[in-house]
């Protein structure tokens, strides 16, 4: 296949202008009739690795996927783009099967979703060589190596007997060795073509803060997030109701979403995020694997996860329109210890601490964090990635013998009975409940650590506890205790280094301007919430969060402009692009009504003038706006309709007066100059609408 043939394609009937690395080797691998395995990220960009070949390719394409609720977003997307395509599953009514049996006899199906169980309905409707590609999606819950084994999976070796010609194309976002080979071993391709795209997601920034005060941390967090979607993962579901509840009651619309939450709300809630009815999940790790919504802002770990695996599929499900988007993660002891119970308890203990073991060196690393993610998952990253909080506000070592002595002799005097917020509340010299209950502004080390703010201390006492003298008594509701090593600072004179966390660093890196309400991004995903209503589709399945952004920069007012925006194909600009555009233009009016006037620079007199012509304004408008003679906006549009610019110039004058100097011109024998005319008319006409009559019939006879 030509590569002009599958750009013109992915333009068309995708929008984008170019493939991401890969897709055009996986692409053209298949033309080629071979059997592939494609790892990659999720949001790295496997749909079109099979949908794209699907619209070229002569006969049906089979994919095969295991969550329903997945499948009917696929095609609809798919339909929204103009691709034909239908789903089989065990949930449909016998008539909507039989109406989908008829479109794939007619041959009006590119693609046919089917869930492996509903596989044995369409058997019969296919032969060999009917089919020209078979797509097997999340393709690692065929092998009980993977963390998400699906029995039903197991079946599918048969299709490669059944279809021997075809290709198969198998893809996952699992990375591990072990399952990959299961799965080619297990679907029947030994010499599948490995396709292995990195899984650097650099648009993800990564952070991990102390798990103190959490609620206040995600309120500050989500300060300029109002309108954004995301969800923080929680290890319990108590923690995900009260969470939402508190954040119900802030004016959030958060959902809390767990196992045990009956399936019709769980679907609802689903829904309602999906279509940014819902704003917020807080959800346990049962949520995320059914959407594939790709503007998801942020994802929060209220809870650490028990391994990194586990962690980068969850944080994964943010950006996958490829925009900026932001994590977070709150690294606590007592989830350490929590998770540690949990693991002991399970067969392969030995397994499950040691990643936990890798989980809780990430959180607490003091270098660059993506290069850590990445190493774990056999990459190697050459630069430090700039993306991470360490590699934003990189510590610097100090020697702390001091502070960590005023810390240990404090948790002394207060006989290891605090949790960290009061042995910090004592050493600032606090005043509140507990230290008054407790008498504590009588003991020596009341107020010693004054001159170092809150923040600091937290962090000081956290790279104690991580350096060994200090420990937490989870068993004792996380009272700070002294190690046998404390002795060594506190009475041997033995050396402390801490790193120095900049004031930068506590500000939270995830910080950031707010999108104001009366942005034309926010006035558009309006329209887009609008219309994925009228249609009862999700609005991501309309246009991406880039596609929108794209618009906000470009701002395209026609159609051949809009057609230009990176997620724009065909189908979707006949069918938006009408609406998006006549608010664009009503934006770019608003804003300019409300601008006060500046006299603008020579050099772009023309092109002002013209960008107030296509938003629709009049002469007179124009005229008005820029604050010169309307003779001057006549000329400048005679000009720009030289250089070739579209300007419709017989909307400018009445069409009785072109009529009029039309006859004139026949009538005046060689007219020299436009005063003969203006004389002509006893000066009833104007200037300019001689001008531009003329320019308009002399055009008329040189065409
Ligand atoms: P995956 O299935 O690997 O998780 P998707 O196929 O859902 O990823 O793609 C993730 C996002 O990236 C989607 O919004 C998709 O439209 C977009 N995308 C895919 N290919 C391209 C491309 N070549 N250019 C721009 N965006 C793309
Ligand atoms: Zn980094």
């Amino acid at each position: 296949m030509k590569e002009a043939v599958l750009l013109d394609t992915l333009k068309e009937y995708f929008g984008y202008e170019k493939f991401r690395p890969l897709q055009k080797k996986i692409i053209s691998s298949v033309f080629e009739a071979q059997d592939n395995l494609v790892i990659m990220p999720t949001g790295g960009g496997k749909s079109i690795c099979y949908q794209l070949p699907a619209i070229l390719l002569p006969e049906i394409t089979l994919v095969i996927s295991p969550l329903i609720a997945l499948m009917k977003d696929q095609v609809d997307g798919l339909n929204a783009n103009g691709v034909p395509a239908a789903y089989l599953n065990s949930s449909q009514e016998e008539a909507d099967k039989q109406a989908i049996f008829q479109k794939i006899d007619n041959k009006e199906l590119k693609l046919l979703y089917v869930a492996p169980e509903s596989l044995q309905f369409v058997d019969r409707f296919l032969n060999d060589g009917k089919v020209s590609l078979i797509a097997i999606d999340e393709a690692h819950c065929i092998s009980s190596w993977g963390h998400d084994f699906r029995p039903a999976y197991t079946q599918l070796g048969y299709l490669k007997n059944r279809f021997p010609s075809t290709p198969v194309l198998a893809l996952t976002a699992t990375a591990d060795k072990a399952t990959r080979n299961d799965i080619c071993r297990q679907l029947n391709i030994p010499s599948a073509k490995k396709h292995v795209a990195s899984f650097d997601r650099k648009n993800l920034s990564l952070e991990v803060k102390p798990g103190i005060k959490r609620f206040e941390q995600i309120t500050e967090f989500l300060k300029n997030r109002k309108n954004e979607s995301g969800i923080i993962y929680c290890l319990s579901r108590k923690t995900t109701e009260e969470l939402a509840s508190k954040l119900k009651v802030k004016g959030y619309k958060a959902e809390a979403y767990h196992a045990g939450i009956d399936h019709t709300n769980r679907s609802q809630i689903q829904d309602d995020f999906i279509n940014d009815e819902k704003h917020i999940i807080c959800a346990t790790i049962a949520f995320g694997m059914g959407i594939d919504k790709s503007n998801i802002r942020w994802v929060i770990h209220y809870n650490m996860p028990k391994n990194l695996e586990g962690y980068y599929q969850e944080i994964g499900r943010a950006g996958r329109d490829g925009l900026p988007s932001d994590t977070l993660l709150f690294h606590s002891y007592a989830d350490v210890v929590q998770l540690q119970k949990f693991a002991s308890n399970a067969k392969n203990e030995e397994v499950q601490l040691a990643k936990l073991d890798r989980m809780k060196q990430y959180s607490e690393a003091l270098s660059c964090r993506r290069k850590i993610l990445l190493s774990y998952f056999g990459e190697y990253l050459e630069k430090d990635c700039g993306n991470c909080d360490i590699c934003r506000n990189p510590p610097e070592f100090f020697e702390g013998t001091v502070i960590a002595q005023k810390a240990l002799s404090c948790i002394f005097r207060l006989k290891g009975s605090e949790p960290i917020s009061a042995v910090i509340d004592v050493l600032r010299g606090s005043q509140n409940e507990v230290i008054r209950r407790n008498n504590y502004q009588e003991l020596s080390t009341y107020g010693i650590g004054k001159d170092i703010s809150w923040q600091h201390w937290q962090q000081y006492l956290i790279q104690l506890i991580n350096l060994g003298y200090i420990e937490i008594a989870f068993d004792k509701n996380n009272h700070l205790q002294l190690t046998k090593q404390a002795k060594k600072v506190l009475f041997e004179n033995e050396k402390i280094y801490l790193a120095d966390v900049k004031d930068e660093k506590l500000k939270t890196q995830t910080e950031k301007a707010s999108t104001t309400a009366d942005s034309l991004f926010e006035k558009l995903r309006q329209l887009r919430l609008e219309i994925a209503k009228e249609e009862n589709i999700p609005a991501y399945l309309i246009f991406n969060d880039a596609a929108l952004k794209d618009m906000e920069k470009q701002r395209p007012m026609s159609d051949s402009e809009f057609l230009l925006i990176n997620g724009v194909g065909r189908k979707k600009m006949e069918d938006y692009g009408y609406r998006f555009i006549k608010e664009i233009i009503a934006f770019s009016k608003e804003k300019r009504e409300k601008k006060p006037k500046k006299k603008t620079k020579k050099g772009n007199t023309l092109k002002e003038t013209l960008s107030l012509y296509n938003d629709g304004l009049s002469v007179e408008e124009i005229a008005k706006e820029r604050g010169v003679a309307k003779n001057t906006i006549f000329t400048h549009l005679i000009k720009l309709y030289d250089e070739g610019e579209e300007v419709n110039l017989h909307q400018l004058i009445p069409i009785s007066d072109l009529k009029s100097i039309e006859r004139a011109k026949k009538e005046l024998e060689n007219p020299s100059g436009l005063r003969t005319y203006f004389e002509h008319f006893e000066e009833a006409i104007p200037y300019e609408t001689i001008k531009i009559s003329l320019k308009i019939l002399e055009d008329k006879e040189s065409s």
